[in-house]
C-alpha cells in the first residue's frame, strides 16, 4: 500500500500514521508549500526524495491532490496585486 496524503489541520491527525500510511498535511497550502511539507515528512520517513515532487518507499509518485476543493480566492488577489 503506497504512502497518502491527506488534509487536515495541524494537531487534529498524527503526521505520519503508520497504520494507514497516511501523511497528514495541513489544508490551505499551495501546491509549492504541498510538495515541500510532504517531502519534509517522507524525509523523516527516511524515503529518499527526487529532485520534484513527493514519491512513496516504492517511487510512485503520491499524489498530492487535495480531495476536497478549496475555495478559490486567487483571482481577486491577482486584479489587487501589483
Ligand atoms: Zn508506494
Amino acid at each position: 500500500m503506497c504512502i497518502r496524503v491527506r488534509f487536515a489541520p495541524i494537531g487534529s491527525a498524527p503526521v505520519f500514521d503508520p497504520a494507514t500510511r497516511t501523511i497528514a498535511l495541513p489544508p490551505g497550502l499551495d501546491r509549492a508549500h504541498t510538495v515541500i511539507a510532504a517531502r519534509a515528512v517522507l524525509a523523516e520517513l527516511a524515503v529518499v526524495q527526487p529532485r520534484f515532487g513527493a514519491v512513496c518507499y516504492c517511487g510512485a509518485e503520491v499524489d498530492l491532490t487535495p480531495r476536497i476543493p478549496q475555495q478559490r480566492a486567487g483571482e481577486q488577489a491577482v486584479t489587487h496585486g501589483a
